[in-house]
């Protein structure tokens, strides 16, 4: 089963509208070549209107970090799908590990937001991953079968193969530690699996699973040669120009 390789780009809370647009020319430019994989950028809410001009006629598509649940409502501090589909977001992060363990949300909060998401035509890349003491206690899979269950909970075969997955192991996010490769493909496999225990084989096959961990030009290459990695949600390297270029030209 051949599944469209994606590369996703999260900037967090960086850069002003300016400067994101800046670097979402340079990233539109570098991408102009690439046809047989998507790329995405996720820049702050508040640059996602200038960042959306800029990609107008690029196949980059947008993406944003977190979404509300509701069209509309009292929900101070939050931003709903309708609101981030104004500006052409096609697709949106939850349950990123920064969103689990600095803001507290819950498994339960972060399927609210993968099914709403899906409501109102978003494809949410649901995050999941193990903190190093999970790794160490021997429980990495019972983990990653607990999110990955409770995040996809009451949504329907039909929309799931529009959800894309992204295993982000905590311990490597920001921290230049990289899973190795033999480590990546293990848990996408499992999460595979779990996918392929909750609905069908054949829809487990068509999910793409992205790998997220300090993903950069140096290890690229090697993951993405893994059979069941699909793709890198990238962090850290996403906001260096001529990085992110390289990682999105994968061999
Ligand atoms: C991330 O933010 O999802 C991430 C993987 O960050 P980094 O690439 O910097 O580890």
């Amino acid at each position: 089963m051949e599944r469209r390789p994606l590369i996703a780009g999260n900037w967090k809370m960086h850069l002003t509208s300016d400067q994101a647009v800046a670097l979402a020319r340079t990233i539109a430019d570098a991408a102009s070549d690439v046809a047989d994989r998507d790329v995405m950028i996720a820049p702050a809410f508040t640059s996602l209107p200038a960042v959306a001009e800029v990609l107008a006629d690029s196949p980059v598509l947008l993406g944003a970090q977190n979404v509300a649940w509701e069209e509309q409502g009292a929900f101070t501090g939050e931003v709903s799908p309708v609101m981030l589909r104004e500006f052409g977001v096609s697709l949106v992060i939850v349950g990123h590990s920064e969103r689990r363990h600095i803001f507290g949300e819950t498994d339960d909060l972060i399927n609210r937001r993968l099914c709403g998401a899906l409501r109102f035509g978003l494809v949410p890349i649901l995050c999941v991953g193990e903190t190093l003491e999970d790794r160490e206690d021997g429980i990495t899979m019972q983990i990653l079968e607990q999110q990955v269950r409770s995040g996809l909970a009451g949504v329907e075969a039909g929309d799931m193969a529009r959800v894309v997955i992204a295993y982000e192991p905590v311990w490597a996010i920001g921290t230049g530690k990289t899973a190795s490769k033999e480590q990546a493909q293990e848990a996408h496999r499992f999460i595979r699996s779990v996918v392929g225990n909750l609905y069908e084989k054949k829809l487990a096959q068509q999910v793409r699973i992205l790998y997220g961990g300090s993903v950069k030009p140096e290890n690229v290459d090697s993951l993405m040669a893994e059979p069941d990695i699909d793709g890198a949600l990238v962090g850290g390297a996403a906001l260096k120009s001529e990085s992110f270029a390289r990682i999105i030209h994968f061999i």
